[in-house]
Parts: C-alpha cells; structure tokens; sequence
C-alpha cells in the first residue's frame, strides 16, 4: 500500500487558559499523499493555523498522532523536528515573517545556512529562486522596500530555495493586494505542481478552494451553535 506523506491521526489540540478549556482541534484525521494539493477552509478560530503549525512540526499536539512521510512526529526532540523542518517543510504565513533589516536574498539563503548545499552554491541558488518568483534586481532589498506582494514572493522564494515536499500556506494573500493575489496563487501552485510538492493551503475563498483537489473543513467548537 502506498503511504501517505502526511497522515494525521485523531488529532487533538487543546489550550487551556486559567480555568478554560480552548480546544482548538478536536479529532481532526487527515490524509495527504505525495504531490496532491488540499484546501483547508473553515471561519475564523475554527484551528485552520493551530493545524497548520502542527503539520509544519512548529506546535505538538495535545494527542492524537502524525506521522510525516511515515515517521511519527510526536517521538521525535525538538531538534530532529527542527531538521524535518528545514529539509521537508516549507512555510509561507499570512504576514510574510521575513526578517527586518535583512536583504530579500539574505532572507531566502536563510534556510540554505543548515542545509547540505555548499556554501559557494548558496547565494546562486537564492539568486534563482528569487529569480523563479519574478524578482530580479531585489535582491538587495530590505523587506521595508518591498510591497506586500513582493514580500511574499521573497517568501515563496524562501519556502521553495531547500526544495521541500511539503508546502503549508496559511492565508498566502490575506495581506496582499487584490491586484497581487492572483500572481502569489499562481506562483505557489506553479511551483508546487511543477515540482511535485504537496500543497496544503488555508483559503477563505471558494474560487481558490476550487483548485483543489481537495478541501478539507474545520470546524470552530468554541461557539455554541457548534456545540453537538
Ligand atoms: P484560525 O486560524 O482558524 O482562525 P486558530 O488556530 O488561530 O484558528 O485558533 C483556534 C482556537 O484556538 C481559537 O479559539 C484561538 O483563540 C485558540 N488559540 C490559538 N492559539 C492559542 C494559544 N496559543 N493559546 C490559547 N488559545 C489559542
Ligand atoms: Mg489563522
């Protein structure tokens, strides 16, 4: 039988805040093979980033199980997940998260500097995946000097320069002009298709959903209309 890269198993994720119960994930079981691309919608607080922290190995569950290309994620130290992490995993978040004061091509080298790619082969490789996302003659940029859109190219740029499997976006176009959405769409699922990276994306769009092949929806049980 052929493994899934991901299989989330019966995950659960609660916080507890003083006296309250939060649970932000209950139950959730998922499946993604090698190269498929799921849309993960839902309202507001119903998980969607708590889920996407998890699968991206940056938050633990409280139970339940992940396995990521059939390794148990749960039993591993927090290094061996930060080693996951830089080899399996790339991330493009909401609000970009480059790093001020620190050049477009200094932001995507960043993941290459714990990498087996050689020193003297860093800097071109950013070069061409900042190339590859439309921006040459940035790449001594400061994030400061980029539009909303331009910075999540670099940060596209960034997720893709290790050549992930996985690729997590949690409301890719959320801080985008409307203008720009469409481009940062295309170039992530671009990217991904030509590459055979799995694409997980969290949308809030029924038209972008619709280029999934999948969508996979949560559900807010903090609010009492979704109580059973
Ligand atoms: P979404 O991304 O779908 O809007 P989140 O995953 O951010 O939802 O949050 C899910 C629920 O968990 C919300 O009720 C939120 O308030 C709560 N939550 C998220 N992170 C924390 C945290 N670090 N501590 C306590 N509660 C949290
Ligand atoms: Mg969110």
């Amino acid at each position: 039988m052929a493994s899934s890269l991901i299989e989330v198993r019966d995950l659960w994720k609660i916080y507890q805040l003083g006296d309250v119960e939060v649970q932000a994930l209950r139950a959730v079981s998922l499946d993604i093979a090698a190269a498929e691309f799921v849309a993960v919608m839902g309202s507001s607080g119903s998980g969607k980033s708590t889920f996407m922290n998890i699968v991206g190995c940056l938050d633990q569950p409280t139970r339940g199980t992940y396995r990521l290309n059939g390794v148990d994620v749960s039993t591993l130290s927090s290094d061996e997940r930060a080693t996951i992490r830089n080899h399996q995993i790339g991330f493009v978040f909401q609000n970009f998260n480059l790093i001020p004061r620190t050049s477009a091509i200094e932001n995507v080298e960043l993941p290459l500097f714990y990498s087996d790619v050689a020193i003297n082969e860093q800097r071109q490789r950013a070069r061409d995946a900042l190339a590859l996302v439309g921006l040459v003659g940035r790449e001594n940029h400061l994030p400061n000097q980029l539009s909303g859109g331009q910075q999540q190219r670099v940060a596209i740029a960034r997720a893709l320069v290790n050549r992930p499997s996985l690729l997590l976006a949690d409301e890719p176009t959320a801080n985008v002009d409307v203008k720009n959405q469409q481009t940062i769409l295309d170039l992530i699922c671009g990217a991904c298709r030509e590459n055979n990276v799995s694409l997980l994306m969290v949308t809030h769009s029924l038209e972008v959903a619709g280029r999934f092949q999948r969508v996979e929806k949560l559900q807010d049980f903090n609010q009492p209309e979704a109580a059973p």
